[in-house]
C-alpha cells in the first residue's frame, strides 16, 4: 500500500487512514472497518457487525463498502470538534435526507447528533432495523423525570 508521512502524527501512516491495518481489521468477511469488539473466539469486530446477526454478516459488509460516502462524512464530523459541524451537517444533508439534519436541540449538543449518526449508520448497512429519532432535549427530560432522575443541566443526574 502507497505510504505517505502525516505530520501531525509524526509517522508514516498508509494513504488511506480510513483503511485499517489487516491486524487490526473487522473479523467479518469483506468488512473495511477496524475491528473494536470482541466477539467470541477472541476476535474484534466492528460495531455494525458486533450489533448484526452472524447470518447477516456477508450482506452487512456489502453495504458497509456501499456507504464508505457516510463512513467518510462521520469521520469529518467527528475531526471537528468546535467547528462548523452544524452548518457542515446541514449542507450535506439538505438535498439528500432532510431527516438527517441537525435538529436546533441536537446543534447545542454534538454528542446528541454524532451519537444519532453512529446508528443511522448501523442502520442504514442493516445491522440494526430501527431508524433511530432525533434527539430532543424535551423528550430526554421527559424520560428522565419519569425514570426519577432529576434534571441538571441538561444531564440527568
Ligand atoms: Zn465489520
Amino acid at each position: 500500500m502507497a505510504q505517505t508521512f502525516d505530520h501531525k502524527a509524526g509517522r508514516a501512516v498508509s494513504r488511506r487512514q480510513d483503511e485499517p491495518e489487516e491486524s487490526n481489521r473487522c473479523a467479518a468477511n469483506g468488512c473495511p472497518l477496524r475491528g473494536h469488539v470482541s466477539v467470541a473466539g477472541g476476535r474484534e469486530v466492528c460495531s455494525a457487525h458486533a450489533a448484526a446477526a452472524p447470518a447477516q454478516w456477508s450482506q452487512v459488509s456489502e453495504a458497509i463498502r456501499d456507504h464508505d460516502w457516510l463512513h467518510a462524512f462521520i469521520r469529518d464530523i467527528q475531526g471537528m470538534g468546535d467547528g462548523p459541524w452544524v452548518e457542515y451537517a446541514t449542507r450535506f444533508w439538505e438535498e439528500a435526507d432532510q431527516y438527517m439534519i441537525p435538529t436546533p436541540d441536537e446543534a447545542h449538543y454534538f454528542d446528541a447528533y454524532f451519537g444519532r449518526l453512529l446508528r443511522e449508520f448501523l442502520y442504514r448497512v442493516g445491522a440494526t432495523t430501527r431508524r433511530p429519532q432525533r434527539w430532543v432535549a424535551a423528550d430526554a427530560r421527559k424520560k428522565a423525570l419519569e425514570a426519577g432522575y432529576r434534571f441538571v443541566r441538561g444531564n440527568a443526574s
